[in-house]
């Protein structure tokens, strides 16, 4: 049923955060396992949310598979971890989506310094509005503020924004089955 309505596209968001606990740990894991179940069985992609909780998060996406389901593709979105952990993920064959984060002077800057380390179609950018302000005035963002994510991600990479823009709708594209 889910399957055959061509407005549902993916698995999410859904995931980990140990940072908030609006439940407890033991509540999200069991949420989240069954909830990656469902896109195995779906093979829908899963859009995941992570935070301070890559380990467990792995633990449960390995556990799925040992009971023989295949994981579909998988995106790691709003990411703001460390450089460890996003290359982990990356050897896995997952995605890594930017917010306006990767724009801020003090908290963004540990995310351009790993930026390079990623293959750029490895990665996705997006704003998560109206959370993630990161636009002088405004206390929210804006679906449009994705521009400037590109755009410091072309400063970053010293590449054009047109390269980041096309490179990344071309990625998200695909891995929605947009196309
Ligand atoms: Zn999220």
């Amino acid at each position: 049923m889910i399957k055959e309505n061509p407005l549902v596209v993916s698995v999410g968001e859904c995931g980990l955060d140990y940072n908030r606990n609006f439940s407890t740990k033991k509540q999200q894991r069991y949420a989240f396992r069954e909830q990656v179940k469902l896109a195995c069985e779906l093979q829908m992609p899963l859009f995941l949310h992570e935070r301070e909780a890559h380990k467990d998060l792995l633990e449960i996406l390995d556990d799925v598979t040992a009971e023989n389901l295949t994981l579909p593709p998988i995106v790691v979105h709003c990411f703001t971890g460390t450089e460890e952990e996003a290359l982990t993920y990356i050897s896995r064959g997952y995605f890594i989506g930017f917010t306006g984060t990767i724009c801020k002077r003090d908290r963004g800057a540990h995310l351009r310094d790993l930026l390079p380390k990623i293959p750029l179609e490895r990665i996705m950018i997006e704003t998560d509005a109206p959370f993630m302000n990161f636009k002088k005035g405004r206390k929210s963002s804006e679906p449009i503020d994705v521009v400037d994510v590109a755009r410091k991600i072309g400063q970053v990479l010293a590449i054009p924004f047109e390269e980041v823009a096309g490179t990344t709708f071309k990625t998200t594209s695909s891995f929605f089955r947009l196309d």
